[in-house]
C-alpha cells in the first residue's frame, strides 16, 4: 500500500549532478548507512534556534539561559526517546565511535569484554586495552546467544564483564538477538551496550525493553547533521571513571594544594564525560531527529521501509549475477542496508558506474568491519581487500563489496532507479 507513508522530507532531493553520458539527473543518495541526510525539519529546527545561542552552562545572559535549557532539554528528549531509566545518564559525544571509546575508557578494573568479530570496527576496537575476547561469526541469532553463553559460562564470574553488540549490522543489515543477548548476558552477571549507530535510525530503541546495559549511536545515521553522537544507560561505572576529557565543565572545584598540586572534585552527572562547550546546536538536532521520527511513527516508517527492501531485493534477485551477503540467510529480518557482489565486476567500478552513468551514491568497500565482509565474502585475510586497496580486477574474486542503504527519506524512484540500473 504506497499510501503507508510518503518519504519524509529531506536535504539535498533536489540537487542534480552530471553524467559521463551527458546531462544531469537528481542524485540518488543510496548510502544512508554511512551518513543519511538530514530532515528538512531538523535543518529547520536548528535554523530557528541558531540566532540565540550562547554558552551553555556557562553564562549569565539570557541567550546562555536559553542555550542551557535547549541542551539539557535535548538530553530528556534523547533519554525518553531512548526509553532510558530514570536514573540513568546520557552523555553527549561526537558520535558512535566517540560513545563506545569513552565507555571503554570508564570499564572498572580487570574488567573483561566479550565482542562478536563481525562488529564495526567502532565496536570492535575500542576495547583492545582491555581483556577482550573476539568471538566468531555465529550462523544464527540462535548460533550468537549460544555462542555468548559459552563463552560467558568461561569466565570467573567474580570478575566485572561487558558485552558489546550491534543492534543492526552496517553490512548485511540484519537485526541481532539483542533482547536475547542481553538477557545471556546478565544471566552470567555482565552488561551489554547496544551499538545502535543502523538499529536506531530504523527501529525504535528501547533501554528498558531490551534490558540493555547502555546504548550509543550517531546523529549524522539519524537525519541530524554531523558531529553530535549519544551514549546512555548505567551510571555506576560513568561516575566512577575519570572523566573522559579532563577540562572545565566536569569539574566541580578545583584547588592548589599546598605542595603545589592541583585536586580536582570531578561532576557526578553527565557533565564529567563532557568537558569543554558542549554542542549545543548537535544535541538540539539530534532531539528535534527524535522527536521527527516518534511523530511519523516507527509503525509506518518500518511498514515503508519493508516495501523498499522487498523492491531492491526483489530486483536483486533478478540479476544471476548478483550475490547478496547474509550472514543470517534470507528470512532474517533486516534494515535498509544490503550488500553485494556482481560476478565478473569490480565492486569499486560497479559503485563508480551507478554513480558516473545513474546519479547513485553507494558505497563500495570494506565497510569498516573488514573481519565480517572477508567472512561473507570467503576470503583469505592474508589476500583480502584494505582500505584504500586496489580491488580485484574485472573477472576474478571480489574482495570488497557493495552497499545500498536508504531510509526515511527516500523515494521510490531512487530505488526503482537502482534495480534498473544494476539490472
Ligand atoms: N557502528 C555501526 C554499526 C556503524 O554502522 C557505524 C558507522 N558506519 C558506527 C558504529 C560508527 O559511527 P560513527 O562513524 O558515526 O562514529
Amino acid at each position: 500500500d504506497q499510501s503507508v507513508c510518503t518519504p519524509l522530507p529531506v536535504l539535498g532531493r533536489d540537487v542534480t549532478v552530471p553524467l559521463v553520458t551527458g546531462g544531469e539527473v537528481t542524485y540518488a543518495a543510496l548510502d544512508y548507512a554511512a551518513s543519511a541526510p538530514a530532515l528538512q525539519r531538523v535543518w529547520d529546527d536548528v535554523a530557528a534556534y541558531a540566532p540565540y545561542y550562547g554558552s551553555v552552562h556557562r553564562g549569565a545572559g539570557y541567550l546562555s539561559q536559553l542555550s542551557t535549557d535547549l541542551f539539557e532539554n535535548a538530553r530528556a528528549t534523547v533519554a525518553e526517546f531512548l526509553g532510558c531509566r530514570a536514573d540513568d545518564q546520557l552523555v553527549f559525544t561526537r558520535s558512535t565511535t566517540d560513545s563506545l571509546n569513552l565507555l571503554a575508557a570508564a570499564l572498572p578494573a580487570g574488567c573483561q569484554v566479550f565482542v562478536f568479530e563481525t562488529e564495526h570496527h567502532a565496536s570492535l576496537l575500542p576495547w583492545r586495552d582491555a581483556r577482550v575476547r573476539y568471538l566468531d561469526a555465529p550462523r544464527t541469532p540462535g548460533q550468537a546467544v549460544e555462542t555468548l553463553e559459552r563463552a560467558l559460562a568461561d569466565r570467573d564470574p567474580d570478575e566485572p564483564a561487558l558485552v558489546c553488540v550491534t543492534g543492526a549490522s552496517n553490512v548485511t543489515g540484519e537485526l541481532w538477538p539483542v533482547r536475547e543477548l542481553a538477557a545471556a548476558a546478565h544471566a552470567h552477571g555482565a552488561r551489554i551496550v547496544l551499538d545502535a549507530a543502523q538499529l536506531a535510525p530504523h527501529h525504535p530503541v528501547s533501554v528498558q525493553d531490551l534490558d540493555v546495559d547502555w546504548v550509543a549511536f550517531s546523529g549524522h545515521k539519524l537525519y541530524a547533521p554531523f558531529g553530535s553522537g549519544v551514549l546512555a544507560g548505567r551510571a555506576d561505572w560513568l561516575r566512577a571513571a575519570e572523566p573522559y576529557l579532563a577540562g572545565g565543565g566536569a569539574s566541580r572545584k578545583v584547588t592548589r594544594r599546598a605542595d603545589g598540586g592541583v585536586d580536582v572534585e570531578w561532576h557526578d552527572s553527565a557533565a564529567r564525560h563532557e568537558a569543554g562547550s558542549p554542542n549545543v546546536i548537535g544535541a538540539h538536532a539530534v532531539a528535534s531527529a527524535c522527536k521527527a521520527l516518534t511523530e511519523a511513527g516507527f509503525d509506518t516508517l518500518v511498514a515503508r521501509e519493508r516495501q523498499l527492501i522487498d523492491a531492491v531485493r526483489a530486483g536483486l534477485a533478478e540479476v544471476p549475477e548478483v550475490r547478496v551477503l547474509s550472514l543470517f540467510g534470507d528470512d532474517a529480518p533486516r534494515v535498509g542496508v544490503i550488500s553485494f557482489v556482481v560476478d565478473g565486476w569490480n565492486s569499486s567500478h560497479f559503485a563508480a558506474a551507478l554513480s558516473a552513468e545513474y546519479g547513485i551514491g553507494v558505497r563500495d568497500g570494506l565497510f569498516c568491519a573488514h573481519p565480517l565482509v572477508r567472512t561473507l565474502l570467503g576470503s583469505d585475510p592474508q589476500t583480502a581487500g584494505e582500505c584504500g586497496a586496489p580491488e580485484a580486477a574485472p573477472g576474478e574474486k571480489s574482495l570488497n563489496a557493495i552497499r545500498v542503504s536508504f531510509g526515511a527519506g527516500t523515494p521510490d524512484e531512487h530505488v526503482e532507479r537502482f534495480v534498473n540500473a544494476v539490472k
